[in-house]
């Protein structure tokens, strides 16, 4: 097994996820299994629960880890599954050292960053490959000079000697900023950062510089000698021009791939990167266009529904169509919703927490669903199309979530019986892959092809089946269940042109090259009925 570090200098936000990512995607195009995980410096715990607004999304693996959302983009760029395993923090690292101290387990000797926490370290990088990776990609989150990174850089220094260097490929991120004044790209940040570096007793193998400009053959030289990295491992990354899909081929044109395969001493045919030639021409030449509305709360944030954008943009590529998005904010379309909806393909309610906007999301769902408008509803998306038919069609007067109204007259979204021992300890989602049995003839069953389906979830409240009845005789279809617990996954309006709603989160299962098929079914329905 061969181990691949990326760490990154200079800024922040230099795109090393993605960085890390497409040189997965490259990899795994030449016949390596490929592995990707994130260790990350701060010292919560996981980041189950930092704000959306901090830090993007939350990204829920099949085992129910709630990851960074880095690991959105390694399982969408490479076939690889991850586990709770492929994402650790500092806080998991001491909450793992401190109960190993607490139990006796260091039998009374003083614990320190070294050897016990570089070692709880060291051991996830043994464990976070198994028997059938060839070559486990580990990306450091944060920037070269973090107090908190220290460790984790120490952990792969010793790791490094360990397995031998031969194993192990250092790649650097850094950023050539451009100076308008001076007219040029500035290499002296990248140089003090690789020097930094060397200081921990890390020398780069891989130089990647973001940059703006094209880098001239001299800066390459510049680097190249004040880095102590051949000239041909320094690698240009521009930004790419229309979307991150691009980046494999990119960095397959500068070579990197052959870099890592000589320094692992590899054995991989070369490839075309034909998978990844055919997603890039669909998106920059598609036939069609629709404008799809998203209608939340984290509107003004890039990253705060990250895997449900890029899943749009997958149902594109697989539809052949550009897809716009239009990001809406709950609280300011409530008032008004044809203002902003009327001239929409397609809604889409993502997932959420706390009441803030619901009131606008459930008057959205009733405009699609009374315009025929296609209507794809997430987790909390779900949660309201249920409120919103309980209240205009089943006549359920104020019906709502208790997580909204604890009070409600008809809690149609609740916390089942056999989860609230469970809520009052906090711990209490729903999270990670369950079954669920599609309906025959549903436009779940038609998009997927198939009868049982697993899907990722991460939700506390649940469709109350004490109004189950009263809401499929209002003509409410149950699209799917789970059939261990009998517990509603997807509803449905059936005299409708596309209206589905899931309890889970089907974002978190979709790839560029093989569109989630409820949100290629929701593209493509959004094109047919297209005004
Ligand atoms: N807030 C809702 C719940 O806890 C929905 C959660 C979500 O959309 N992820 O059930």
């Amino acid at each position: 097994m061969k181990y691949i570090f990326v760490t990154g200098g200079v800024v922040s936000s230099l795109g090393k996820g993605l960085t890390s990512a497409a040189l997965g995607a490259l990899l795994e195009q030449r016949g390596l299994k490929v592995r990707l995980q994130k260790f990350d410096p701060y010292l919560n715990v996981d980041p189950g629960t930092m704000s959306p607004f901090q830090h993007g999304e939350v990204y829920v693996l099949n085992d129910g880890a709630e990851t960074d959302l880095d690991l959105g983009h390694y399982e969408r760029f490479t076939s690889g599954e991850l586990s709770r395993l492929n994402n650790l923090t500092s806080g998991k690292v001491y909450e793992t050292v401190l109960a190993k101290e607490r139990r006796g387990d260091y039998l009374g000797a003083t614990v320190q960053v070294i050897p016990h926490v570089t070692n709880v370290i060291k051991e996830r990088i043994y464990q976070g490959g198994g028997d059938d990776v060839d070559v486990l990609i580990t990306e450091l989150g944060g920037t070269i000079g973090d107090i908190e990174g220290l460790p984790f850089l120490e952990a792969m220094r010793q790791f490094a000697l360990e397995v031998g260097r031969d194993d192990v490929l250092f790649i650097h991120c850094t950023l050539l900023p451009y100076l308008k004044a001076a007219g040029e790209l500035k290499t002296k940040p990248s140089q003090q950062s690789v020097a930094k570096l060397r200081e921990i007793g890390i020398q780069a193998d891989i130089l990647v510089c973001r940059t703006e400009e094209p880098m001239t053959n001299e800066m390459r030289q510049k680097l190249s000698m004040f880095c102590n990295v051949p000239a041909k491992a320094v690698i240009e990354e521009m930004d790419v021009e229309t979307s991150i899909y691009e980046l494999p081929l990119a960095l397959k044109a500068e070579k990197i791939d052959d870099l890592v395969i000589e320094h692992l001493k590899l054995d991989a045919p070369d490839s075309d990167m034909k998978v990844w030639h055919d997603v890039v021409r669909r998106l920059k030449a598609p036939s069609h266009k629709v404008e799809i509305g998203v209608v939340g709360k984290y509107i003004e944030l890039q990253d705060a529904y990250k895997s449900v954008y890029e899943s749009i943009l997958h149902a594109g590529i697989s539809n052949d169509t550009n897809v716009r998005i239009v990001r809406l904010d709950a609280e300011v379309i409530e008032n008004d919703p044809a203002k902003y909806l009327s001239t929409l393909d397609g809604i889409l309610i993502p997932g959420g927490f706390g009441d803030r906007g619901t009131e606008g999301k459930i008057a959205a769902a009733q405009y699609a669903r009374e315009n025929n408008i296609p209507y794809f509803g997430l987790c909390l998306g779900m949660q309201i199309a249920v409120i919103e038919y309980a209240r205009n069609v089943a006549k359920l007067e104020a019906a709502n979530s208790t997580e909204f109204d604890p009070k409600t007259k008809f809690p149609v979204i609740d916390i089942m019986e056999d989860q609230k021992d469970l809520t009052t300890k906090g711990g209490n989602m729903r999270l990670g892959a369950c079954p669920c049995e599609l309906a025959d003839d549903s436009f779940s069953f038609h998009a997927y092809g198939k009868k049982l389906i697993h899907e990722r979830h991460r939700h506390r409240y649940e469709f109350n089946n004490a109004y189950r009845d009263q809401l499929v005789a209002a003509g409410l279809r149950i699209g799917g269940i789970n059939p261990e617990r009998d517990l509603v996954e997807i509803v449905e309006i059936p005299d409708h042109p596309w209206f589905v709603a899931v309890q889970f989160h089907p974002e978190f299962k979709s790839k560029p090259n093989a569109a989630h098929p409820l949100f290629a079914n929701f593209i493509a329905s959004a094109l047919k009925y297209k005004k």
